[in-house]
């Protein structure tokens, strides 16, 4: 019989106390496997054993050799107010592996028991946000947007208590590039510690950025990341709802599944979390929102500076360039939407010409897009005459451009998930039905591709399916 070996190669236990607290997952009642991720695993050069193993390591109630747990510390902005210490409260880091790529990844259990971090909360999850996120962060894994990804989902046995009531629990195992935060170097910067600050920064650098040890360089460097991760979620019609500081990632990975949504209908200003009552995370606002985060990981950052206000300038002036790093980004992606290899500032009113009149019309983001490529968008606008004018436009500006078809097919998805299907398959996993969530999972693999099976999958909500509200689910 196989046993299971992960290749753990742990970094981050061994820096200071000061930055994480060592705890084991907290044991559940009878772990039993939803998933495993197999191209994954062997990307990780894992070795899997059997599924009731598989269970048991990813429950948290086997704690497989060379994993040394332990809930990191952070701080954060959470809907603009600081919080000057969060932390793992329901998540504990297993450890690191190198993969067969050469990267370090991180495998995190989400949802293992309470840690010192928990505050209030229970330190675990229930069914529905844990496939939520499997199902998304593979998606947008196979979207090619960078993003943390999903290894394992398990059962737990257990029932966890939400204001819908008791709810089957589960935990996600996790894979990221790291799980630093802006807030990782908030928690240093708010406690004055500047030697950890330097440390978390040498450390940082190192696993993401080793050509920028220096704040600056650094800074500049996530900003880059961050720029171009806004605009990929832009161009997906993706909200990802909680960009608080401490779920924005030094790594430019997209992190934190919470109350997050792919919009069906286009409208800029649409908010789905539950908690986001001032629409601070709106879909349109995301650019504003992570300008502001890197603002605080440039504060963050200023105590290592020798020269503070010449740090204030230097931190100020980079990011300030952002909001015209993320236009340039924007125009990219939404220019390849259109078919334009390189798309120039020019274009930028024809983009934005379609999107006022997909606004207007409430028309499928994701389907129109789509649909654009094969001619077939007309039935999404509910003015004929205004989008054949747009139409004629676009067509002027293709006259000159080579390839754009593969362009669009490459870079509009057919296939996305949508809330109405997400709920669905939660409902049927909660219900003991895994099989809607292995199908998504499945069709997903492969967005760009139409796949006949899976048509209902392109179905916007009717009006009584529409998903109004997503939840964080903690
Ligand atoms: P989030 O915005 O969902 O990433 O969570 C914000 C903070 O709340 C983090 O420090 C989490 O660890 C913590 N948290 C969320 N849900 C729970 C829970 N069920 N039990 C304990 N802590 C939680
Ligand atoms: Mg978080």
């Amino acid at each position: 019989m196989t046993h299971t070996s992960i290749p753990f190669d742990n970094s981050y236990a061994q820096l200071a106390p000061a930055f994480f607290t060592a705890q084991e997952p907290l044991p559940v009642t009878s772990p039993a496997l939803v998933a495993i991720n197999r191209p994954l695993a062997d990307d990780l050069g894992m070795t899997l054993g059997e599924d009731a193993e598989l269970a048991r390591i990813f429950a948290g109630n086997l704690l497989p050799e060379g994993a040394e747990p332990l809930a990191q510390v952070y701080a954060g902005h959470q809907f603009g107010g600081f919080s000057p210490q969060l932390g793992d409260g329901r998540a504990v880091l297993l450890g690191e592996v190198v993969d067969k790529g050469g990267a370090r990844r991180d495998l995190q259990l989400k949802g293992s028991g309470r840690t010192p971090y928990s505050r209030g909360g229970d330190g675990r999850a229930w069914l529905g946000p844990v496939l939520r996120e499997y199902v998304l962060s593979e998606a947008m894994h196979a979207l090619g947007i960078p993003t943390t990804r999903a290894l394992a989902a398990v059962r737990t046995g257990d029932i966890v208590y939400r204001q819908e009531g008791g709810l089957p629990g589960a935990v996600l195992t996790r894979v990221a590039a790291s799980h630093l935060r802006v807030g990782t170097f908030q928690y240093f910067a708010a406690r004055r510690d500047t030697g950890a600050l330097q440390r978390l920064l040498d450390y940082a650098s190192a696993r993401h950025y080793p050509g920028a040890p220096e704040p600056g360089a650094f800074l500049r460097a996530v900003i880059a990341r961050q720029a171009k991760l806004v605009a990929q979620w832009m161009g997906a019609g993706f909200i990802h709802g909680v960009m608080n500081t401490d779920n924005t990632s030094i790594s430019g990975e997209t992190i934190d599944y919470g109350p997050c949504a792919f919009m069906d209908a286009y409208a800029p200003d649409q908010v789905y979390s539950s908690i986001d009552r001032q629409g601070r995370y709106a879909y349109s606002n995301q650019g504003h929102v992570i300008v502001w985060n890197m603002a605080q990981l440039a504060s963050a950052l200023v105590p290592l500076m020798p020269d503070e206000d010449a740090a204030v300038a230097d931190f100020t002036h980079a990011v300030h360039a952002m909001p015209a790093m993320i236009e340039a980004e924007w125009l990219r992606v939404f220019g390849a939407k259109i078919g334009l290899g390189a798309p120039s500032e020019d274009d930028r009113a024809l983009i934005e010409d379609l999107l006022a009149l997909m606004a207007e019309s409430g028309a499928d983001f994701t389907n129109t897009f789509r649909a654009l490529g094969h001619g077939t968008a007309e039935a999404q606008f509910s003015d004929p005459a205004r989008f054949a004018a747009w139409q004629a436009r676009w067509h002027a500006r293709l006259e000159t451009e080579e390839g754009w078809r593969a362009r669009m097919e490459a870079t509009n998805p057919a296939i996305i998930p949508r809330n109405h299907h997400i709920e669905e398959m939660i409902a049927a996993a909660v219900a003991g039905d895994d099989a809607p969530f292995h199908r998504l999972l499945g069709v997903l693999a492969y967005p760009y591709q139409e796949q006949a099976d899976a048509e209902f999958l392109t179905h916007p909500p009717a009006p009584e399916e529409i998903v109004r509200q997503t939840f964080c689910g903690t």
